[in-house]
């Protein structure tokens, strides 16, 4: 939970907000998110004579992942810019853009965890390697190409090759 009191905001102009959001919460369940360790975030909220609330600043977390190639276990740590804007419904003239999360009226308390977990899906990196060259897993048996090479390997010249290799010599 990463609250914001709109009461205080409106009295205060602006607030910071500082928190964290636990590896375990129950917000991560579903999303194929897996924290190695809390998320940190840093935010400074402040809000418009329009009514507009903007959060912006920085959330910081490690990812527990795999390299897609080779299947290693490996962290991924993500640093964004976080921009969150609000707006209430009635300040809205239609239903505002895709970028404002629309309060309902009579909202008193938003829980920014909610949106910063979207923030994290979005910026999640789907396809990470463990090395800029990893090799690997052997497709036909399994042994991983970065620490071991097997018999399988040994692979036929691929005609393409000759292609290119013709190309070249022309
Ligand atoms: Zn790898
Ligand atoms: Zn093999």
């Amino acid at each position: 939970m990463l609250p914001l009191d709109l009461a205080r905001l409106s009295r205060e102009g602006s607030l910071r907000l500082e928190g964290r959001i636990p590896s375990d919460a129950a917000l991560w369940e579903d999303t194929g998110i897996r924290l190695s360790e809390p998320l940190w975030v840093d935010l400074r909220v402040t809000e418009a004579q329009s009514g507009e609330i903007v959060a912006r600043g920085e959330m910081v977390c490690s990812l527990a992942s795999e390299c897609r190639c080779c299947l290693d276990p490996m962290t991924v740590t993500l640093r964004e810019e976080v921009t969150l804007i609000f707006a209430p419904q009635d300040t809205l003239d239609g239903t505002g853009d895709g970028e404002i999360r629309v309060l309902p009226s009579d909202t008193r308390e938003v829980d920014l965890a909610e949106s910063i977990r979207e923030e994290v899906i979005l910026a999640a990196p789907t396809y990470v390697l463990c090395r800029p060259n990893c090799r690997g897993l052997c497709v036909r048996c399994g042994a991983d190409l970065n620490e071991t090479t097997c018999e399988c390997a040994v692979e036929e010249p691929d005609p393409r090759w000759d292609v290119l290799r013709a190309l070249k010599s022309e």
